[in-house]
């Protein structure tokens, strides 16, 4: 039998640029210079470009990029800021390593994005404490970007984005990364644009903002020495920045391989018992996650182990009913969507140097395990 099929797949990932890789590094290594360098400047002034927003600045991780992003917009403790219950938990660490409190509102059953309605009627419910929206561009498709923003504007607090895991999404002509006050993107391995070890990055339209970023993450430093706020240690290191560099030059084409991916499994997938997130030209996915949502998900998922084909599970418990998160007092029933799709969503292969031998393989093996099976009902349950 043929080796089993993973969701992502880094060693051929690192094996198909590995003379620009070591090009790259070699480079660092003999410039001895190797925090809060060239190679910095230049992926920031890049990824800028990319994105589409004025300033970029290079941090240690997402987390990192959430938490100083909350600590720029001076919110800290007794502030609530109001985000997607169903994201990668990170994205609450972020606005509590600030010392804020995460609260959420619910999600859109088909696409798992943040639902505009229930942001508004939790706003009128917690009020004045919540300080800022955080959306969640989940799976790497846009989140509502209009409908949120306007949101928060008519509340007059700010807008935040995580964009972890959606570089280079937009949803009309809003492009992910350049609506909030600042907008958080990770550079974890496994991410559209991964680095190799952790990174992260915050852009942002405000001159005032990134002046903060850049005081916040080298110790609150203005000049050498001279400390004008309380900081942290968050850079982005010189040879992080050198192999995003040359992976951010990848980019456009790995969205492509991605989409062309994500189109083989759509088609292959017709008429089957399980739900796709809808497709929606206003907001093309990039791709970073196939999540599908079926009924019985261990048959489903076992079905799929014994054809070769590795699952995961983005992400079995919602953000509120984590243990860490008790505190919050928040049950089951809370955020009923969320919850409801947190039994169902299983991620598929989705990798750009997946062959087309194994997108064949993906497919069959899919069609396969659901033979009998029954479609997952629309309604919320
Ligand atoms: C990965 C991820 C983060 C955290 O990024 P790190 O670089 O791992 O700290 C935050 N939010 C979302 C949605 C993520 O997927």
């Amino acid at each position: 039998m043929s080796d089993p099929i993973p969701v992502c797949d880094l060693k051929a990932h690192v094996s198909g640029i590995r003379a620009e890789l070591d090009a790259a590094i070699a480079r660092v290594l003999e410039s001895g210079w190797f925090i809060l360098g060239e190679e910095l400047r230049q992926f920031e002034a890049e990824f800028a470009g990319f994105v589409g927003q004025r300033h970029c600045l290079g941090v240690a991780s997402g987390t990192d990029a959430i938490h100083l992003a909350i600590r720029a917009l001076g919110l800290g403790p007794g502030d609530w800021v109001l985000t997607a219950p169903n994201s990668a938990v990170p994205t609450a660490c972020g606005i509590s390593e600030a010392g804020a409190t995460p609260c959420f509102a619910d999600v859109d059953l088909e696409d798992g994005l943040l639902d505009p309605g229930s942001v508004s009627r939790q706003l009128d419910r917690l009020g004045s404490k919540v300080k800022a929206i955080m959306a969640v561009h989940l799976y790497g498709r846009a989140a509502r970007l209009a409908e949120l923003s306007k949101i928060a504007q008519e509340r007059g607090i700010p807008f935040v984005e995580d964009v972890a895991q959606a570089h280079g999404a937009n949803r009309l002509e809003l492009r992910a990364g350049t609506i909030g006050a600042l907008s958080c993107f990770s550079f974890y391995p496994t991410k559209n644009l991964g680095a190799f070890g952790d990174a992260g990055a915050i852009t942002t339209d405000s001159p005032e903002l990134a002046r903060r970023i850049v005081h916040l993450r080298n110790y609150g430093q203005e000049d050498r020495y001279h400390h004008v706020t309380l900081g942290f240690n968050s850079r982005l290191d010189e040879i992080q920045a050198a192999i995003l560099r040359v992976e951010l030059a990848h980019l456009p084409a790995w969205t492509a391989r991605r989409r062309a991916i994500a189109a083989r499994y759509r088609a292959g997938f017709a008429g089957l018992p399980l739900a796709l997130a809808p497709e929606r030209p206003e907001a093309p996915s990039v791709e970073h996650l196939f999540v599908v949502r079926v009924d019985d998900r261990d048959r489903f998922r076992a079905a799929l182990e014994a054809s070769g084909v590795a699952t995961q599970i983005h992400y079995p418990l919602p953000i509120h009913l984590q243990p860490a998160y008790a505190g919050l007092n928040l049950g089951p029933g809370s955020f009923p969507i969320a919850e409801r799709r947190a039994r169902e969503v299983v991620s598929l292969p989705m990798y750009p140097e997946m062959t087309e031998d194994q997108i064949d393989r993906v497919i069959d093996a899919v069609r396969s395990a659901l033979r009998g099976a029954h479609p997952p009902t629309e309604t919320p349950s």
